[in-house]
This record gives C-alpha cells, sequence and structure tokens, in this order.
C-alpha cells in the first residue's frame, strides 16, 4: 500500500476526536480507545526503546503504553499513536501481521507507519479547530506554545509542531541536543524567507554558532534546570537566508531529555498582510516596520 498522504490522515485523526464529542481541548485518547473497546494498560517494564504496543487477540485489541518517560504528556501521544495504527487505513494489516507491533512514537523513527502513526498522534490530540481555537487566547511564541501544551495536555515538543503547521506568523520551531539539531518544522509564513527556493534542511547539522541556542547548550546545566532565555537576531544567523530581517529567538530547556526548544520568530510581512484599503493595517503596517524588536 502506498504511503497515506498527510491530509488523509489529519482528516482520520480529527474525525474520530470530532465523533467522540470534543468541542475544546484536551482531547483524552484513553477515552476515545474504550469508545472502540480497545482495553489500555499500563506497562511498566516496557524496553527503554518501546513507547507502546498495539496487540491483537483475535477480535480484541489493546494497547500498551510505557512508563519510562513519566510525561503524562508523551504517554498520552503514545496511546494515540497505537491509535494511529488501528485506525489508519492498510496499518492493523501492516504493523500486526503477528498480532503484536511495538512502537516508537515521537518523531524519531524512520519508518513510514511510524510516522503516519505520529501525524495521526498530534493530529488527534490537536485537532486543526480546537487547537486554532485555543491559539487565539494563547498569546505569541513560546509562552504561546506553553500555554497549549498545558491546554492540550500535550508534551512541548509536539505542541510546538502542531503550533509551527498551524500559525499564520513566520515561526521556525528548532528541536537541538548539544551542538546538534534533532529537528525543525517551519510555518507556511517563514518559508517566504526563501523566496522561490526552499528553507534549508537543517536536520543533523550544527546548531549555528553565535545564536542564543549554541550558547544556551554550551553552558552546563541549563537544559537540565528548564532554563528560558529570549534574545533578537537577524533571520541570516539561523537559515542563511532573509537579508536584514530581524527577528527574535526564544530557547528553554526540555530538562530531563537533555534536549532544547527553540523558537525563531520573523518579523516578516508579506502582501496578503497588506490591505490597502484597511487604514488600520496601514498603522499597523508602519509600526511593524518602524518598531524596534530588539527586546531582553
Ligand atoms: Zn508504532
Amino acid at each position: 500500500m502506498p504511503p497515506l498522504g498527510r491530509a488523509i490522515i489529519q482528516n482520520t485523526a480529527e474525525k474520530i476526536a470530532v465523533e467522540a464529542g470534543y468541542t475544546a481541548l484536551p482531547v483524552c485518547p484513553k477515552t476515545i480507545a474504550e469508545k472502540h473497546d480497545i482495553l489500555v494498560q499500563a506497562k511498566p517494564d516496557a524496553a527503554k526503546g518501546c513507547s507502546g504496543m498495539l496487540v491483537r487477540n483475535g477480535e480484541q485489541f489493546g494497547i500498551l503504553y510505557a512508563t519510562h518517560i513519566r510525561s503524562e504528556g508523551f504517554q498520552r501521544f503514545s496511546i494515540a499513536h497505537e491509535l494511529g495504527h488501528y485506525f489508519l487505513p492498510g496499518h492493523p494489516e501492516a504493523v500486526l501481521k503477528n498480532g503484536i507491533h511495538q512502537s516508537q512514537a515521537g518523531f524519531v523513527a524512520r519508518d513510514r507507519y511510524e510516522q503516519e502513526a505520529d501525524v495521526f498522534a498530534a493530529s488527534l490530540l490537536m485537532p486543526a479547530d480546537l487547537f486554532k481555537g485555543a491559539m487565539r487566547k494563547a498569546g505569541d511564541g513560546l509562552e504561546g506554545i506553553i500555554a497549549l501544551a498545558t491546554a492540550a495536555n500535550t508534551s512541548l515538543t509536539a505542541t510546538a509542531f502542531r503550533f509551527a503547521e498551524l500559525t499564520k506568523d513566520a515561526v521556525a520551531v528548532v528541536i537541538s541536543e548539544g551542538g546538534t539539531i534533532v529537528s525543525c518544522g517551519y510555518s507556511e509564513k517563514i518559508k517566504n524567507l526563501a523566496g522561490r527556493g526552499a528553507m534549508p534542511w537543517l536536520y543533523g547539522k550544527p546548531v549555528p554558532t553565535d545564536t542564543l541556542t549554541a550558547r544556551f547548550n554550551a553552558a552546563p546545566g541549563r537544559v537540565a534546570a528548564a532554563d528560558r532565555e529570549e534574545s533578537a537576531l537577524y533571520m541570516t544567523d539561523w537559515f542563511g537566508l532573509g537579508d536584514g530581517v530581524r527577528g527574535s529567538e526564544e530557547v528553554i530547556g526540555l530538562g530531563g531529555y537533555g534536549r532544547t526548544l527553540t523558537v525563531i520568530r520573523g518579523n516578516l510581512r508579506t502582501d496578503d498582510d497588506f490591505d490597502p484599503e484597511d487604514e488600520a493595517d496601514d498603522d499597523e503596517y508602519l509600526a511593524d516596520r518602524w518598531t524596534p524588536r530588539f527586546r531582553r
């Protein structure tokens, strides 16, 4: 079976959340599993690399989720990932050949079924309509992402990627570990930095020197202490693109994971933002162009 398109996966997940009656965050994957007669149990002795399992015994399905990562957000994501294998077309046949499937949830696996189940999990826990509704109240940048993670009861990492996918602002989210970039997500608007070209592929690349993230990751203890800092930047510092475009870089240590979340926002204006009929828009445009954005 060919890989499933992103839109099909997201629509499948969001339809299931809507049918389960959710009209606001958070969505509970355990409740959804119960509605579909799937047994859900914690599995304290799960091997470290395994986030959860989907098990089939005749017509009965069960989900076991690992607890070695204590974060409730991660455990909920793991359950939602297994639900992806249950609901997505072609998955049960492909992953349950032996009646049992061991997962690596959390955007780390290269296997297509694992990636598809991760996309499903993010959309099930953060359906676009509900998430956008919460975004309007949550604020911008890292502060907004933290508020949304609380509202959706999801991990900061999963929330940050969903935020980048759905925000109208020019945002990049980057996960790094030490001097290396582990993953990166771009909002639609930030892609304008690249014009007709493509934004740089940052996976596995070094964290650019002379950025707040590089200094933050090099300082002992700051990541583990879940420390936080913000600084102004030029977008070229990170992407080598967008000469003279200013922005901000916000950094938070992800504690025991040893990783860092960076949220980069560009003060980018595109033609679609500008409505010449709208005087307020005109003022906002000028204010945005001329207000110095260097904040501490
Ligand atoms: Zn899996």
